[in-house]
């Protein structure tokens, strides 16, 4: 990988390695989200494919033929993506802000961004264990639609 390469390049410019290398792995992205006319809801609710304390897809090669609502990243679709964390590394690359002092990249490990509590695995619940009518117990973000949820 080229040095420091997101503050060197667009996310347009990135080989494919720079592109995965920019995930911090928080698992954010992996929560339950839900969208209605005017509003989208995120719970505290990991996809079945998550591991929760790894916070790490646990069959990343497979996860779009899994999961019917994982949506692939891309420099064209992430500013559509308003779901994602506003800590997400490519959110914020996308807006020109520079990446948190957390991001593995810079700090080294994901040491620091799981005692800033930045990952999911502190808090997510799996899928499995929640029935559908204790989902709304596990709301933790409402957002206003502005944009394609999908
Ligand atoms: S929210 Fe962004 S940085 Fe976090 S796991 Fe998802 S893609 Fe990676």
């Amino acid at each position: 990988m080229r040095e420091r390469f997101w503050e060197r390049y667009s996310l347009s410019e990135l080989t494919a390695s720079e592109w995965e290398a920019l995930c911090d792995g928080c698992g954010q992205c992996c929560l339950v989200r839900r969208a209605d006319d005017n509003e989208v809801t995120v719970y505290g609710v990991a996809c079945e494919l998550l591991d929760i304390k790894q916070s790490r897809c646990s069959d990343y090669k497979n996860r779009f033929a899994r999961v019917p609502y994982c949506r692939q990243l891309t420099p064209e679709n992430i500013p559509r993506y308003d779901w994602l964390p506003d800590s997400c590394a490519y959110r914020r690359l996308a807006m020109g802000v520079a990446l948190a002092d957390w991001h593995p990249l810079i700090a080294g490990s994901q040491q620091q961004m799981i005692a800033l509590g930045v990952t999911v695995s502190s808090y997510a619940v799996p899928m499995k264990e929640v029935p559908e009518y204790r989902m709304h117990q596990h709301v933790i973000a409402r957002w206003p639609i502005a944009y394609d949820a999908d």
